[in-house]
This record gives structure tokens, C-alpha cells and sequence, in this order.
């Protein structure tokens, strides 16, 4: 594992001290790690009073607690202005050990940014068991990587093995891990029965040294990608974001390249791609947090759904140069774009997006 990162304490929820979570938490846990129980864990996750950097200060507190509410919810890019697949979220967690420069938790957890992670994590299991009677004929996406890296801190966690020995026994349920992490080696261990889809978000190199920091190397995520689908699961990718600084559709064009050299373009169930988005908000945290970054300091226009975007041509540009090598390598590659408008895809695909629920069934592979 390439990925390590660091903690300066676990607070435990008093009402989770006996849970499974916690115990094995703490038998993994790095000595040193101060251990503290909190009455509740939503205190422990709000911003230290006085740190320089709040949120990054919250990255290092891993808080385990009980969610209240619901797990199971609508993907945020879902809405009748995007070309969407149909997708539902599992927040099992909140935040992530990693700090990329452009990643939206920074605006959407400024007020909780402590890295949580739900005890009653099997609660979902029953969610999706009533999703599942009252759809019966659809194929269901699930994520657990949007408020959180799907995998980061598996190793203590071990949250993953529940997940893919559930959906293994479910038809019609996809289970969907999202992550820049190669923390596979609890994945290799368990058979997923076709119903886990590891999904690896790339950057190109140039963009990983600058702005991705504590995530594991693109090559070492490619690595972990041949390994999981070689152990029965499928793989997909999301370029997302794409930036577009000078030099991208090269750096870009060649990380595809590296990745058809790595992984039969016939065995990838689909490829992702969204440009990079940032409301003023977002775009003002990233650069007080990074100001040296230079992926965050290119020129954007404001688009009608109040973020900030690389100019549509220049989006439109890459979006066509990314989608004819996909083609290339693979005429029946699945491309979609996310949280793109309708007239986005036509430029790019030349056809307007399929329903939701169609992509979202081709993307699940039924
Ligand atoms: S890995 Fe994902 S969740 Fe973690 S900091 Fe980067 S963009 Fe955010």
C-alpha cells in the first residue's frame, strides 16, 4: 500500500464504545493515537477553535459516532439540469485523510470536519432491502464515495468486507467504492459475486504532484485496478476533475494511454468525465488553503448553475479529444459525462444523454 495516512486522535462516541467498529479501530490503531470518548460525536466534528486550518485539522480527528438520520440518499449531481445515471449515495463516513486542492468537502463540511465514520453502518443494509422490494426491476447503483473516499482507512475499518459479502447476495444492488486510495487487500479476500464495482479516480501525474496530496500515485491506482479485477470485481474510472491547464489533453491523453497499455479497455465498465467546477465559496476555500496550487488558478466563467467552469469550448475540446481515444480503444466502452447540461452531451456525443435509469442500468452492466 502506497497510501498511509496519519491520525492525532479517535473520539468514540460513549453509546458506540461496544461497538464492532470501535473494537476494530482500535485494535488496528497506530500507537500513540490518543483514544478519547465524547458524549457526542457531532461536537467532536466541528471545527477546532483556533487552528490555522480547521478543516485540515478535522482530516486528522477520525470521530466514531451513530448516524440519525438516514444513509441512503439521491446523488447531488442528480437534477433535471444534468445528464445524470441514476445513482444513490451511502454516506457511511464523512471526510477523508486525503486533501486534494480542488475537493468540494472543503465548502460542504466546513462546519463538520471531522472525519466521521458511522457505527450502525449495517442499518443501510436494511434501507437498501426496502429500495430494493419497491423497484424491484431496476438495477441500483450504490456509492459510498461522494462525502468520503470510499476505501481510505479500510485497514482499521474493515467496513468494506460487510458491504461486498451483502450486495454478493443481492440481485439487482451494484455496489459502487470510489477512491484514490490502493487500499485493496481486505477486497482480495472475498469473493463479490460480479456485485462490486471498484471505481479509481485519475489525474494525470502533473496534476497528482500538485494538488492531490496524501492519495496514492496514478500508476499504483491503475496497479490496484489490474489487482481487484482480477479478484472477480469490476472496474471503472472517472477523469473528474478534468483541469484544463496548458499541456492537458497531452497529460491526459497519455494517462489513457497508460491505462489501455495496463487494463483491456473491454474489461473497464465505464469511463467518467466531468471538468472542473467550483462555486466562488469552493474556489475561495482552495485557494486560501493551496494558494501556491496551480491547478486552481486558471480562468474560469461563471455557469448558469453558479460554478465557476473552464470556458465551454475549451471544456467541449477535451471532453471530444478523451472521448474519440475511449472510442478508439473501444468502440462499446461506456463514456458518460457528469454534471453536465444536455446540450454539453450533444456536443460531445453527438446525441442527446440517455434517461437516467437506462444509463444507469448500462452502467451497472445489466
Ligand atoms: S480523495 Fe476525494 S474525498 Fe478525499 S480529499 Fe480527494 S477529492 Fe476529497
Amino acid at each position: 500500500m502506497t497510501t498511509r495516512f496519519e491520525l492525532d486522535a479517535l473520539y468514540i462516541e460513549e453509546g458506540e464504545r461496544s461497538s464492532a467498529l470501535a473494537a476494530r479501530v482500535i485494535a488496528g490503531l497506530p500507537a500513540g493515537v490518543a483514544v478519547r470518548y465524547v458524549a457526542d460525536g457531532r461536537v467532536a466534528a466541528r471545527p477546532a477553535a483556533g487552528a490555522a486550518d480547521p478543516f485540515g485539522a478535522g482530516k486528522r480527528r477520525m470521530i466514531i459516532l451513530r448516524r440519525r438520520s438516514p444513509f441512503v440518499m439521491a446523488c447531488p449531481a442528480g437534477s433535471s439540469e444534468f445528464a445524470c445515471c441514476g445513482y444513490l449515495i451511502a454516506a457511511l463516513a464523512s471526510n477523508c485523510p486525503m486533501d486534494c486542492g480542488y475537493c468540494f468537502l472543503q465548502e460542504y463540511l466546513a462546519d463538520n470536519p471531522g472525519f466521521q465514520i458511522y457505527a450502525n453502518y449495517a442499518d443501510l443494509f436494511g434501507e437498501l432491502d426496502r429500495i430494493g422490494r419497491n423497484a424491484p426491476a431496476r438495477a441500483i447503483r450504490v456509492g459510498t464515495g461522494e462525502l468520503a473516499d470510499s476505501l481510505a482507512f479500510d485497514r482499521l475499518t474493515g467496513i468494506s468486507r460487510d458491504l461486498v459479502d451483502y450486495f454478493a447476495r443481492r440481485e439487482g444492488l451494484l455496489l459502487e467504492f470510489k477512491t484514490k486510495t490502493d487500499e485493496i487487500e481486505n477486497l482480495l479476500a472475498i469473493d463479490p459475486r460480479g456485485r462490486t464495482l471498484v471505481s479509481w479516480t485519475l489525474s494525470p501525474a502533473r496534476v497528482f504532484t500538485t494538488t492531490e496530496h496524501r492519495t496514492a500515485p496514478p500508476v499504483a491506482r491503475i496497479a490496484a485496478a489490474c489487482r481487484v479485477l482480477e479478484a472477480g470485481y469490476k472496474v471503472a474510472f472517472h477523469l473528474d476533475p478534468i483541469i484544463a491547464y496548458e499541456g492537458a489533453a497531452r497529460d491526459y491523453l497519455a494517462l489513457l494511454d497508460d491505462l489501455f497499455d495496463a487494463i483491456d479497455p473491454g474489461r473497464i465498465a465505464f469511463i467518467s468525465m466531468g471538468g472542473l467546477r467550483m462555486t466562488p465559496g469552493l474556489r475561495g476555500a482552495a485557494r486560501r488553503r493551496f494558494p501556491r496550487d496551480p491547478m486552481l488558478v486558471g480562468e474560469e466563467v461563471m455557469a448558469p448553475d453558479g460554478r465557476m467552469r473552464a470556458f465551454t469550448p475549451l471544456r467541449v475540446g477535451l471532453y471530444e479529444k478523451l472521448r474519440e481515444r475511449i472510442k478508439l480503444a473501444d468502440a462499446n466502452l461506456a463514456a458518460y459525462l457528469c454534471m453536465e447540461s444536455p446540450s454539453v452531451h450533444r456536443r460531445v456525443f453527438g446525441a442527446a444523454p440517455p434517461a437516467p435509469h437506462a444509463l444507469g442500468a448500462r452502467l451497472a452492466g445489466s
